[in-house]
């Protein structure tokens, strides 16, 4: 049993917090919101009212939050985790955050006499909820050992990518892989169909031969070729559009510090940000088959 504080108690958060709870631990849950504490409580947290109160008495800091300025706040702010935990605690930030925000955050917290690992993760809401997310590790070695068991209770691959920030590293260059493919699988089947290769028998030569990839049989765009897949209903996420879109800004943000070209991830955060700009962030990511249709 390990006491753990977890910060962050969102749509993410709260399945992940619960299955640490679960599995025994002792968790002191803290967010802004009072409903998602009350949430984590009924899952077997402990209610904590301010960061102080969660982190002051455990030996490791888990943080599920929305972006970079949120988990400085958190952990280096007043009255923010680094000016109450213990020496020695391990923070453990599962946010997707922007590499050189994350490798910053590390510094500080070695500066403070803590160990940061950055933890973001793939896999949403259903994975979390499901102790089933995959975990990308930057920091070191003996951080990482002992992130690890608390990590394998809420995913179920967990790697450790390297130095501070390559968790976030793994992340991003994964996700605008992601999107590109997204894409480029919406254009296969919508080609295939306007020229009157209908979703299903398309979808058995392409997935057997060398167009195959996860967009495709994971997660196919067209409603039909699998069933699970947010095509068949009506494309609710999954994972939004807006979600795809914030990735890959730090794709592409980390692409320009380092002088990486990404043409076509620059091009694919242009097709998400217009379905954004168009009011359309809260659908999933493969509803970009919609709009090549004409749809929406
Ligand atoms: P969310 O907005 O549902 O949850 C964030 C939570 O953080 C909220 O409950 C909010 O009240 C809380 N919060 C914000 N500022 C805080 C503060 N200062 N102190 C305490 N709590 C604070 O977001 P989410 O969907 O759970 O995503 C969390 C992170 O996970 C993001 O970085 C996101 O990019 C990443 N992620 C999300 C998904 C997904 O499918 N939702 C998948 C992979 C990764």
């Amino acid at each position: 049993m390990t006491k753990i504080a977890f910060i962050g108690l969102g749509n993410m958060g709260s399945g992940m917090c619960a299955n640490l709870a679960k599995a025994g631990h002792d968790v002191h849950a803290f967010d802004l919101n009072a409903d998602a504490v009350e949430t984590a409580v009924a899952a077997g947290a402990n209610a904590a009212a301010t960061v102080g109160e969660a982190v002051s008495d455990v030996d490791v800091v888990v943080s599920m939050l929305p972006a970079g300025k949120h988990v400085h706040q958190v952990y280096f702010g007043d009255d923010g985790v680094t000016a109450h935990a213990k020496s020695g605690t391990l923070f453990l930030d599962c946010s997707t955050i922007a590499v050189e925000e994350a490798r910053d955050a590390a510094a500080k917290a070695a500066q403070a006499g803590f160990s940061y690992m950055d933890a973001p993760v793939s896999g949403g809401v259903a994975a979390a909820e499901a102790g089933s997310l995959t975990f990308m590790v930057g920091g070191g070695k003996d951080g990482f050992e002992k992130a690890k068991p608390i990590l394998d209770v809420m995913g179920k691959n967990v790697f450790h990518a390297g130095d501070p920030g390559n968790g976030q590293v793994a992340k991003i260059a994964n996700n605008m892989l992601l999107g590109i493919s997204m894409i480029g699988t919406c254009e296969a089947f919508n080609l295939a169909e306007k020229l009157g290769l209908d979703a299903q028998t398309f979808y058995d030569i392409s997935s057997t031969a060398s167009g195959q990839c996860w967009s495709m049989t994971s997660y196919c765009p067209a409603p039909g070729p699998v069933p699970a897949a947010p095509s068949n209903r009506d494309y609710q996420p999954g994972f939004a559009v807006a979600m795809m879109l914030k990735d890959l800004r730090l794709a592409m943000g980390a692409g320009d510090d380092v002088g990486a070209d990404t043409p076509l991830g620059n091009h694919a955060q242009q097709i998400y940000a217009k379905l954004d700009e168009d009011g359309f962030g809260d659908i999933d990511f493969s509803g970009v088959m919609r709009r090549l249709k004409g749809e929406l």
